[in-house]
């Protein structure tokens, strides 16, 4: 293990005491965390991107980094399967049937939306996730709401069956797998002690918030005050909201601490139309991004968060000469889901040497 990657681990081991669990040992750790010198020198502001991507070639980004705790703090040898939900790009759903297959267990995933339909043509992480999961269970046009319960009830049908199983919920925020988040906040501090780099600025998505939950805590117990700024990308601020206040007081409990939101701030500005509906303009700056940076950002988490971003940066809220962290949480197979529908046709046009 590399020397950061132990003092990682032995911060995360002793501020988490008898609550601390070894994580399944998988991904690469410390992800990288560069100043991305193209993008600063564009936007004006130092930017240094966390490298959540870099966790593993799948894409599963910090999915990975939490249910390494998550599944590592079940009794997983005394259980048949897992079980989870999920929209056709989601991301969660292909890191579940990654970990089912690392761990020798039965995946069920049971795929869904409310304008979701089955696609004719497999893509992106959907078709990661098709070819690794055992059991794809499809419900077209079904609220999120109205999913859970059926996630529920499926899980019950299959110990019915004897298939003994753990549900995991979206987020993958439940249990242990919080740790994975705080472990990424005293991950980023000890880079940037090491870089001699002190910054006031997190920018990272928020699906269901528990990343930047994760972030508050680390940030307050190395007394580093940081403001969080979590682009929401899928539900609004205020939902988010509600469920990152559950998370954190859940986490005080459990700990006797007494964290608090304060400095974590959502906004909905770069929401667009939602989850898995990409707009013109979003198309348009994840193939910017590519061509100009060589990365690749996907259409519902990493192109809306760099956009929320820079909204952030224009008006101002991130005042002028801050140095900002903006975390690449990963993802980037997506980049090939609804992007390869969509993709202008314009540059396929080869206009060449040929
Ligand atoms: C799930 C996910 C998020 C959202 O993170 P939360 O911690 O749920 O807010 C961001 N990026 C990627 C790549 C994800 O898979």
């Amino acid at each position: 293990m590399s020397e950061i990657a132990n003092k990682v681990k032995l911060e995360t081991k002793m501020f988490l005491g008898e609550h601390y669990i070894e994580p399944i040992d998988i991904g690469f750790f410390p992800t990288p965390l560069i100043v991305e010198n193209r993008i600063s020198k564009e936007i004006g502001r130092k930017i240094l991107i966390k490298r959540e991507d870099m966790v593993d070639v799948l894409g599963c980004g910090h999915k990975l980094r939490r249910m390494r705790y998550l599944l590592s703090g079940i009794n997983y040898n005394e259980i048949d399967a897992l079980v989870t939900i999920g929209s056709v790009p989601s991301n969660q759903a292909k890191t579940v049937a990654l970990f089912a297959r690392i761990l020798e267990l039965e995946s069920h995933i049971i795929i869904g939306g409310d304008k979701q339909t089955k696609p004719s043509t497999l893509s992106g992480n959907y078709l990661v996730t098709k070819l690794m999961a055992d059991f794809v269970q499809w419900y077209e046009f079904t609220s999120w709401i109205k999913m859970k319960e059926i996630a529920q009830k499926y899980s019950e049908q299959l110990s019915k069956q004897g298939i003994l199983n753990f549900f995991i919920d979206s987020g993958a925020s439940q249990e242990s797998g919080l740790i994975g988040s705080i472990e990424l906040g005293i991950e980023i501090k000890n880079q940037l002690d090491i870089e001699k780099e002190s910054i006031n600025h997190i920018v990272i998505c928020a699906g269901s918030g528990a990343s930047a939950v994760g972030l508050a805590i680390a940030s307050e117990l190395q007394q580093a005050s940081w403001t969080i700024h979590g682009i929401c990308i899928g539900e609004g601020s205020e939902t988010v909201l509600t469920h990152s206040i559950d998370l954190m007081n859940t986490w005080n409990k459990k700990l006797g601490t007494e964290f608090n939101l304060e400095k974590v701030k959502f906004y909905d500005h770069a929401i667009g139309l939602g989850y898995d509906e990409p707009t013109d303009y979003e198309i348009e700056i994840s193939e910017y991004i590519l061509k100009q940076y060589g990365m690749l950002f996907d259409l519902n988490y990493m192109v809306k968060t760099f956009i929320g971003m820079k909204i952030l940066l224009e008006q101002e809220i991130i005042p002028k000469g801050e140095t900002i962290v903006l975390v690449n949480s990963g993802g980037n197979i997506g980049f090939f889901d609804s992007h390869s529908k969509k993709i202008s046709n314009k540059r396929t046009e080869y206009g060449g040497a040929l």
